[in-house]
């Protein structure tokens, strides 16, 4: 815990932590010391972590990394981290992430951006970590912490994972508790772990998966143990290769490191096939419509009543305009325009239902190649390396959501996906692949990620 302090404090210049909690964690590595000294050890006793600021934890401040919570203090904690506290982990502080989650570069932060502790050989341009859990990516690639959590709405875990040459999964929607998670898209949202090896997210999803009766969407199924999945053998597995996936414009050397990933698969016992998923396309404006409505829902409670800051006005309705004319940044103000847009009266049809339905035939599409015996799909986990701070932040946003093309199709269907270092790029910065696994087969998911890393 103390080294891991010492690294924080001389790497703040990536930005990886909103807040350091140095005092907390030193009284809960003594605490575990005690447990160790007393052999009543916990499965993940001693570990050093630190925690996306999207979770809610008692008595430290959380903020989704928004002006509008900048000053709110939880009384309670989310399940998942009490679940790393249940079983020994020791908590190093919160980590920096989009503004509500919303983003692929951690660029949209009041905190201001994370810069990735990798750069591109030969060139000192600081690089965007991915997002919206860039502060966990960023912290994990440089020992910031041993491992650390992550939402993923719409690919906030697999992205910066794939940027920073780090593992992350979002396991099968419902496997983790949402309670106690700032919620960004309530149907697409789910949590995971990032770390620096298959193993090591595997030791950590055992601790932060399990039901929860406090969010009604939350399985109850027992939680296995993910470390057994990794290093079993892979033989007679049948991987899908999805042919929409081979964008135009893809980058080259994404598709051969993709040809190489299912080259080692079938290496190690694997069978590929080619598969057929024909409703892709749309999954990219579908999601941009589904996420939007939910958050301008979600987000309608910050209304400088309940929650964080309060900027007077003449009336009721006067503060709630200011309070939120100051508090959201100008990407959550977009989206609940087009949220609110889309659910509004002369546009459900056309909108928001239209993508409902695009959605089931998104699923649809996964169920069939699953009927046929796939086990799992292998797909790149973004159609480019990581890119320079600023680089697409001024360009048109669409730009920025063409990142999310191959990681959002997975929320939509409510499916398992991994993020597995898988290469590094021409210019020398971290390539992954994508696996996608049936739901709740997380554990198929470790063994093919092993095979790769
Ligand atoms: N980049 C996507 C978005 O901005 C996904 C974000 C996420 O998964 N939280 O909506």
């Amino acid at each position: 815990t103390e080294a891991y302090l010492k690294a924080m404090e001389e790497a703040r210049p990536l930005n990886a932590y909103v807040l350091e909690t140095p005092e907390i964690a030193l009284e809960m590595a003594k605490e575990s010391d005690k447990r160790i000294a007393s052999g009543d050890t916990g499965h993940l006793e001693g570990i050093p972590l630190g925690i996306k600021d999207m979770f809610a934890t008692e008595g430290v401040r959380t903020t989704a990394c928004s002006k509008i919570l900048e000053n709110f203090v939880p009384q309670y904690e989310s399940t998942v981290t009490s679940h790393l506290w249940r079983d020994g982990a020791v908590m190093l502080g919160k980590l920096n992430n989009d503004e509500f989650a919303m983003g692929s570069s951690n660029e949209t932060s009041a905190f201001g951006p994370v810069v990735s502790p990798w750069q591109r050989d030969g060139d000192t341009t600081p690089i965007v970590p991915g997002g919206s859990s860039g502060g966990s990516a960023a912290a994990v690639a440089a020992f910031l912490c041993a491992g650390a959590t992550g939402t993923d709405t719409g690919g906030s875990i697999r992205q910066p994972a794939a940027f920073t040459g780090t593992v992350g999964i979002k396991p099968t929607y419902g496997r983790c508790s949402r309670w106690g998670i700032v919620a960004f898209a309530s149907s697409l949202d789910q949590a995971g772990p990032f770390a620096r090896t298959v193993n090591d997210a595997a030791i950590l999803l055992r601790s932060m998966a399990g039901y929860d009766p406090k969010d009604s969407t939350c399985v109850n199924r027992p939680v296995p143990d993910y470390e057994e999945a990794v290093g079993a053998s892979i033989k007679g597995k049948k991987i899908g290769i999805p042919r929409e996936y081979r964008m135009d414009g893809m980058a080259d050397e994404i598709d051969t490191l993709w040809r190489e990933g299912a080259k080692w698969l079938e290496e190690a016992g694997a069978e590929i096939v080619d598969i057929s998923l024909p409703h892709t396309q749309y999954a990219l404006p579908a999601y941009y419509i589904v996420a939007p409505a939910e958050a301008s829902s979600n987000l309608a409670r910050y209304d400088g009543v309940r929650y964080g800051a309060r900027v007077p006005g003449k009336d009721v309705v006067e503060m709630y305009e200011n309070t939120r004319a100051a508090g959201f940044g100008p990407e959550v103000r977009r989206r609940i325009m087009i949220g609110t847009y889309v659910l509004s009266a002369g546009y459900y049809d056309a909108y928001y239902l239209r993508a409902q339905k695009v959605r089931s035939l998104i699923k649809r599409d996964f169920d069939l190649a699953f009927a046929q015996g796939v086990d799992a799909v292998l797909t790149p986990a973004t159609p480019s390396p990581a890119f320079g701070i600023g680089e697409k932040l001024k360009a048109d946003p669409v730009e920025m959501y063409l990142n999310d093309v191959f990681t959002v199709t997975v929320n939509m269907a409510g499916l398992p996906g991994i993020s597995v270092p898988a290469g590094l790029s021409a210019d020398g910065l971290p390539l992954g692949l994508q696996l996608i696994g049936r739901p709740f087969e997380e554990e198929t998911l470790f063994s093919l990620a092993e095979v790769i890393e």
